[in-house]
């Protein structure tokens, strides 16, 4: 018997493109798909929860997780640690679940290369300065920060063209739908469908 395991998708964006609330409201409508939730060093934001937006770690705790090859993939951004547990990936794959890995662009060029059959998106924000609005409007952080990550989104972005699928971040309802459409088409390829309809297809070929 062929198993059916779920597809690994990768979503990246630079910081403020509102890919966290996009991913959110697909799961909201979508009860197959999962998302990773990582290991990181950065500090707990406001209104963040351990074990839900980020399972937070202290240094050591990270260091002694790669030590181990905990992880299917890890980077460095801006001066924190984040990886994605391989255990939970595999495990939740094998379950039949999609699986979203919201990452950036140097843990998506490690999960290619390991598993090459993953569908990666990348979500743009309209213009810059909607970004900068953005980063402002969350509160949570200096100016000084901010200019940082305006920076680092332009280096972030730069990377658009090693994914599969582009989203832009103009109207949410409209980026939403753009996303599920991805998620959509990828489920009607004809080897899930295959295995899907096995019943239906032998029926139909007599
Ligand atoms: P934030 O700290 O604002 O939640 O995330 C900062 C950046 O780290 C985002 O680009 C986010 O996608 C990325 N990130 C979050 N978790 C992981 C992870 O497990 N691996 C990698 N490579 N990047 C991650």
């Amino acid at each position: 018997m062929t198993v059916t395991t779920g597809t690994l998708y990768i979503v990246s964006a630079p910081s403020g493109a509102g890919k966290t609330s996009l991913v959110k409201a697909l799961l909201d409508s979508e009860p197959h798909i999962r998302v990773s939730v990582s290991h990181t060093t950065r500090a707990m934001r406001p209104g963040e929860t351990n074990g839900v937006n980020y399972h937070f770690v202290s240094r050591e705790q990270f260091t002694a997780m790669l030590d181990h090859n905990d992880f299917l993939e890890h980077a460095q951004v801006f001066d924190n640690l984040y990886g994605t547990s391989q255990q939970w990936v595999e495990k939740t794959l094998a379950e039949g679940f999609d699986l979203i890995l919201e990452i950036d662009w140097q843990g998506a060029q490690q999960v290619r290369k390991l598993m090459p059959q993953a569908k990666s998106i990348f979500i743009l924000p309209p213009t810059q300065e909607a970004l900068r609005h953005r980063l402002t409007n969350r509160g949570q952080d200096s100016s000084e920060i901010i200019e940082r990550r305006m920076h680092d989104a332009v280096s972030e972005m730069s990377h658009y063209v090693e994914y599969d699928y582009l989203v832009i971040n103009d109207d949410f309802a409209h980026a939403l739908s753009d996303l599920k459409a991805i998620f959509r088409a990828n489920k009607l390829r004809q080897e899930p469908q295959q295995q899907r309809h096995a019943g239906l297809l032998s029926e139909l070929l007599v």
